[in-house]
């Protein structure tokens, strides 16, 4: 018999003000499932959320993503990808909650498993009650928490990351937007380092000294990296010699007044065992349920295959076909095993990144960007 249902996903930004986290994610598999989930008319606006609103791939001829050699210059490697394109991670979630009741500035505090159900309990006093609540908190999960307690806790990788946005003056704006490719641009370099230059926003394209460029850079953990008050730019200037471009000239044009923290690389897979559901009420999506590093830029693409098939176990509750505790075992059992494979293969991509001679081994080199389902699949 059909069900009525009500889904709490808990994970709208708990600030109530909007943050500087910024990023691009790279769509790739994930399109035709964003095609399923989306209204056609938010579908149609996807180029919308790119950080380039001008840019279509295909026309332009750049359905890829380029890893180049961080020392030469030289291609290692040009995955190609149908469609492939960038979201501004904020521009997203502004254009996608348009007409949404999402309630931000809320933390989870508790979580009360009634009889048929389940109540969250935000820091405010305020809660919600439905059928299934859904954490979709990102990597340093409070939800994943509540299920697992110790078994929680992330992995710290030996890496220091930085991510940080800049603008460069009008005439070097556009010598490296000339310069790079403009979906995916990164490099590894033999002193094991990893160099990516990105776009982030062009808010006004005729003008280029509004166009956002962000760097991502990681290399082998020193603890100086962490020291209060460390301008991490001037650190990354000093490990530049020896690098050619467009990486050596995206960060000696980079603004002198320019400023960034080395954050810690995390990630977190679940385990084996999985984690127990309480009867259908509670689950994970996204990085709460499987956080991986950015190397092979598969998160968003998995956190969008989650949303997808979380939607269809639900479809199948309401038409009857499925209790909801039968629906969300099946959808944790392909969550869990896809995050447990996907976090390790983005692992290996991290450190291949930072081991220069076994890099042409890696998986993005023999993979592409594709889903490891995929792989197995054509190799079996
Ligand atoms: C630099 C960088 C580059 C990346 N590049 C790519 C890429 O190219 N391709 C790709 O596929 N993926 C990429 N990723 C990964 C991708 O960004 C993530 O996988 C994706 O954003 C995960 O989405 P999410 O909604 O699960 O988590 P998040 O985006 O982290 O969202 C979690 C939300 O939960 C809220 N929250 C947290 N705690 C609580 C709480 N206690 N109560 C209530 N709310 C809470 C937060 O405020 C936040 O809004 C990249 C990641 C990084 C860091």
């Amino acid at each position: 018999m059909a069900q009525p249902l009500k889904v709490i996903v808990v994970g709208s930004d708990k600030e109530a003000s909007p943050r500087d986290r910024n990023w691009g994610v790279t769509i790739a598999w994930s399109h035709p499932l964003l095609a399923k989930l989306l209204p056609e008319e938010l579908y149609k606006r996807l180029p919308e959320c790119q950080p380039d609103p001008g840019l279509d791939t295909k026309a332009a001829g750049f359905e890829s993503v380029i890893i180049r050699d961080g020392q030469t210059g030289v291609t290692l490697a040009e995955p190609p990808f149908e469609g492939v394109r960038r979201l501004n991670i904020q521009k997203t979630r502004r254009i996608w909650s348009e007409g949404l009741n999402v309630k931000y500035g809320k933390t989870i505090t508790d979580i009360e498993l009634t009889t048929d159900g389940v109540t969250a309990h935000f820091h405010d006093g305020t809660s919600e009650t439905g059928s299934v609540l859904v954490g979709s908190d990102g990597g340093g999960s409070w939800v994943r928490r509540w299920m697992l307690g110790e078994q929680a806790t992330p992995r710290v990788l030996p890496y220091t990351f930085l991510n940080f946005p800049f603008r460069y003056t009008r005439e070097r704006a556009l010598k490296m937007d000339k310069m790079m490719h403009p979906v995916v641009d990164v490099a590894p370099h033999p002193k094991s380092m990893y160099v990516g230059i990105f776009v982030l926003d062009k808010p006004n394209l005729q003008k280029p000294e509004t166009w956002v460029f962000y760097i991502l850079a990681t290399w082998a953990k020193q603890d100086s990296d962490y020291a209060e008050g460390k301008n991490m730019v001037d650190e990354l200037r000093q490990r530049m010699d020896d690098w050619a471009d467009p990486y050596k000239s995206a960060v000696e044009w980079i603004p002198e007044d320019t400023q960034a923290k080395a954050v810690q690389l995390r990630i977190w897979g679940p385990p084996e065992t999985g984690w127990d559901n309480r009867n259908g009420r509670v689950t994970l999506s996204g990085d709460a349920a499987h956080s991986m590093t950015f190397h092979r830029g598969q998160g968003a693409n998995n956190a969008i295959c989650d949303s997808e098939k979380f939607v269809s176990a639900m479809i199948k509750v309401k038409n009857g076909e499925k209790t909801l505790h039968e629906a969300v075992d099946e959808y944790d059992a392909d969550v869990i095993s896809r995050g447990r494979t996907e976090v390790e293969v983005s692992k290996v991509q991290t450190d291949a990144f930072h081991d220069h001679a076994k890099f042409l081994e890696s998986p993005v080199v023999k993979h592409g960007i594709k889903p490891m389902s995929e792989v197995k699949k054509e190799n079996s």
